[in-house]
């Protein structure tokens, strides 16, 4: 036994075997890495792309909008957002009887997400066969493991054509208002194209992570290179595709600033085409294994019906810290959350026997941490060749602190002579100049710098989404939500009859962004229907429901729970940049039950049947 495991419960040792390492170094080396990137900006530190700087927004990957006349008429059902939230909605609202469905968005066509991430290497790192909605409706098979962006993207058009929602659909177009009608009992839905039409009921389904932020870097605007956001690839410049080959890049000296899970993808195909590449580093992403395959067709062939949602809800659990038989997808996110959340305080209970008190579990999952990221780091060392650069890329804080990523050629291109790692010591770029981008006192020649810089979070919900939502008694949504977001269940609010959210507010989170919202529709589908079968037009949320839901979040949400988890952590857009509280923070208002108690909850308030908590007229 070494002296670091003398210091260790002999049951821990059981349960984890050997501990190399010692545990309160590695604690005050990530507190050191925290304390190295803390600083008083916070998210304050980003530039929207809005202003002088809204030409990062712009949409490369289709012409102009051709004029049009304004739409004025009445529709059933307005769905915001055209991604996988929105016509997941729209083809549940088909499926209950909604009639006319019309989807409005930015984007010239649906896909949201998929739309705008068309950057080299662009894949979902959740599986294919639990990420992509309604495969055995549709009858489609992915062809891997992992789907590719331009696969997902068609996926999206797929679901659009299958379920009609191109007839009435406004692309290239962006709401400006919903105002209810206590009237009529409808909304009017303005839009940036003169658009003023009604509808009965609207679905926001906004998404997370839609606007681009830029680093607020001194000096941006005087670089005289080219310059674009990962979400805005300038194939134009660049040449090649998704699928790489950048020729345009062949004579290029190119900089990508960030090195999270959007980075992770692209820079292997930068990597391959570009003259001269330089990866400007503030904190690296742990980087585990992918191993995507090939689909299986006789293993496709072989899947009986309804498998998509057993196997959706089997990951689920499994990344919800439940139990489960089998581990059907079997890959880097449930082994992550088998080794380090509560399932596995709950395995070792029962290996020994008996409870572990709070601090014994928190203990163990300490532990399990620990290791799990020592193999992450020793798998940085084992693959890049220069122990210098190899050093520079191992990750130092716990593997939720950031968004865990997958990937197979990452860390390989850092064996390229013509890739160069810029490593920031945490401080990121120091400023642009003409010529260039200066990093650690040191101006690096540039032609192109790729911004792999992420997406506004945190910030209010009508300022992100562009448009203001005026309810009853013509009370805004901004006031509404001026200390936080309120909603009932996460789903309805009240003021605001007939509205609905499909969103990470105030709902459970998941690995599998797309589950979690099925669940979501699965209930407003619900809703919208019982409500019919009750011979009612207009539902909303009762003020006590909502009051009561609102108190929920904030006794119990995943922020608070795990408030010291993200004090401890690197800034990131997951702890509002280390801003002490963490209140606008990615989980700042989440359910903090988790995936399978909150839907339980919403499944028990269907088979109740009474609706209780929404007002029906
Ligand atoms: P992130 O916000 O995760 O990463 C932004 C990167 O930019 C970080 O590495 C950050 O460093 C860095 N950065 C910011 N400012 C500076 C600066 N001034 N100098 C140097 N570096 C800087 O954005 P991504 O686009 O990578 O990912 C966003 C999210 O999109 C993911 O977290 C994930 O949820 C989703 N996504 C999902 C994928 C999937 O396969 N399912 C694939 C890609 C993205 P620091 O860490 O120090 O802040």
């Amino acid at each position: 036994m070494s002296i670091v495991e003398a210091d260790i419960h002999p049951d821990f040792l059981a349960l984890l075997g050997e501990i190399d390492f010692d545990p309160e170094a590695l604690h005050a080396r990530y507190l050191v890495e925290r304390d190295k990137r803390l600083r008083s900006d916070g998210t304050g530190q980003y530039l929207k792309t809005r202003g002088a700087f809204s030409h990062f927004d712009s949409d490369p990957f289709s012409p102009e909008p051709a004029p049009r006349a304004p739409v004025g008429d009445a529709v059933e059902a307005a769905v915001i957002g055209a991604g996988f939230g929105g016509l997941m909605a729209a083809a549940h609202l088909r499926r209950v009887g909604v009639g006319r469905i019309r989807l409005i968005d930015i984007a010239a066509d649906v896909g949201g997400t998929w739309y705008w991430n068309r950057y080299p290497g662009a894949m979902c790192d959740i599986e294919s066969y639990c990420y992509l909605p309604l495969l055995e409706e549709l009858g489609y098979m992915p062809k891997h493991k992992y789907s590719f962006a331009p696969e997902i993207f068609e996926h999206s058009r797929r679901i659009a054509r299958a379920y009609g929602l191109y007839e009435d659909a406004l692309f290239q177009t962006a709401v400006t208002e919903l105002a209810w009608s206590e009237e009529k009992g409808r909304w009017r839905v303005s839009t940036d194209r003169g658009d003023a039409f009604e509808a009965e009921y609207v679905v926001m389904a906004n998404g997370p992570l839609g606007r681009p932020k830029l680093p607020g870097i001194a000096g941006i605007e005087s670089f005289r290179g080219h310059m674009f956001h990962t979400s805005r690839w300038d194939y134009g410049y660049t040449g090649g595709g998704p699928e790489g080959g950048l020729a345009g890049l062949a004579d290029k000296k190119v900089g990508v600033v960030g090195t999270g899970a959007t980075a992770i993808q692209c820079v292997p195909h930068l990597g391959a085409s570009a003259q001269r590449l330089y990866v400007f580093q503030r904190t690296p992403s742990s980087v585990d294994v992918r191993g995507n395959r090939e689909t299986d067709p006789v293993w496709w062939a072989s899947l009986e019906p309804g498998w998509q949602d057993r196997r959706s809800e089997n990951f689920d659990i499994l990344v919800s810290g439940g139990h489960q038989d089998e581990d059907l997808v079997a890959d880097g996110w449930t082994d992550i959350f088998r080794r380090l959340t509560g399932r596995a305080a709950a395995e070792a209970a029962r290996r020994l026997g008996r409870r572990l008190s709070t601090d014994e579990r928190a203990r163990l999952l300490e532990l399990a941490d620990y290791k799990k990221m020592n193999e992450v780091r020793a798998r940085a060392a084992a693959i890049v060749e220069d122990p210098a650069v190899a050093e520079t890329l191992k990750p130092w804080y716990r593997q939720f602190c950031k968004r865990p990523c997958f990937h197979d050629e990452y860390l390989d291109t850092f064996n390229r002579p013509s890739v160069s790692l810029v490593d920031t010591e945490g401080k990121g770029l120091e400023r642009l100049t003409p010529a260039g981008a200066v990093a650690n006192g040191r101006e690096y020649e540039l032609d192109c710098l790729i911004f792999a810089t992420g997406f506004e979070v945190g910030n209010a919900f009508t300022e992100r989404v562009g448009y203001e939502v005026i309810g009853r008694d013509g009370r805004t949504l901004s006031a509404h939500w001026a200390e936080g977001p309120r909603t009932f269940h996460g789903l309805t609010i009240h003021g605001f009859p007939n509205a609905f959210l499909v969103s990470r507010t105030q709902v459970a989170t998941t690995s599998n962004l797309t589950f979690g919202m099925h669940r979501q529709i699965d209930h407003l589908a619900y809703m919208i229907s019982r409500a019919h079968g009750l011979g009612h037009r207009v539902l909303e949320a009762e003020a006590e429901a909502e009051a009561a839901w609102v108190e929920e979040i904030r006794r119990g949400g995943l922020a608070r729970i795990n408030e010291r988890f993200y004090q401890e952590c690197t800034p990131g857009y997951y702890n509002s940049e280390g801003s002490a509280g963490n209140k606008t923070g990615f989980f700042s208002h989440t359910y903090g039950g988790g995936s399978i108690q909150f839907n339980a909850l919403l499944r028990a308030w269907r088979e109740d049947g009474r609706m209780t908590g929404i007002a029906l007229r």
